[in-house]
Parts: C-alpha cells; structure tokens; sequence
C-alpha cells in the first residue's frame, strides 16, 4: 500500500490545536455547534462526545461523489439532543445529518445500529 503519505499530509486534528477552547474536562463540547453556512444552532455545549475515528469518508456534498477522509467527530447518542437537525432517508445502515435550515450537509450521519450520531468537526462552526 503507497497510502502512509496521503496520512502524513493530513492536517493535524481541530482538536490538537485549539484542545481547551473545544473539548471540556469531560471530553464534551465546550462551545454551542452551529451550521458553517447559515449559523443555524444545531447543539448545545456540554451535549456530545469528542471522537477520534480511524479515517472515514463522508461525501462532501450530496451531488458529486467526492469523499473528504475526517477523524474528528462528535458524537451525540440521542438524535433528539440536536436543536436543529435534518436527517436523510435511509443509506444502508446509516441517515446522514444536514442542516435543518439550509440543508447544507452531510455534516455527519445517524448510526442506525447503535442509534448514535456522528457530526464532523470539520463540517460545523464552534462559537
Ligand atoms: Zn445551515
């Protein structure tokens, strides 16, 4: 595999970089989550979860079949948690989550196994 320098050109994580201002003592969101389009709030401080995933791939829009590798997620395991929220219909195994006032996503998706939600942190704004 010829794929090492592919994640060596990764930026490094949100997280590493601004670790105080985003992820609490209890490895919560510090700050509000909003949409990066129309500010739309879509959850509150203290709610989700920081995770760091092996690489995943999410489309970065809905029409081109392009994929963005991210690693940092946060994730929420009540989707009623979400103060605004759109969900996709069913894709295999999972709904992906867009902004409920712009549509603009996937900004992460809903696991339907375990029924958590993953939302990337690079496909949001943190105020
Ligand atoms: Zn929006």
């Amino acid at each position: 595999m010829s794929e090492t320098t592919a994640e060596e050109e990764l930026p490094q994580s949100l997280v590493t970089d601004c670790e105080t201002s985003l992820v609490d003592g209890e490895g919560k969101n510090s700050l509000s989550l909003s949409c990066l389009h129309c500010d739309c709030l879509l959850l509150r401080p203290n709610i989700a979860l920081f995770k760091s995933l092996p690489e995943m791939l999410l489309r970065r829009d809905g029409e081109r079949s392009e994929v963005e590798v991210l690693s940092d997620f946060w994730m929420v395991t009540d989707m009623f948690q979400f103060e605004n929220m759109a969900f996709s219909k069913n894709v295999e195994d999972v709904k992906y989550l867009a902004c409920a006032e712009c549509d603009i996503g996937p900004i992460g998706w809903h696991n339907l196994c375990d029924q958590k939600c993953y939302v990337a942190l690079n496909r949001i704004k943190h105020h």
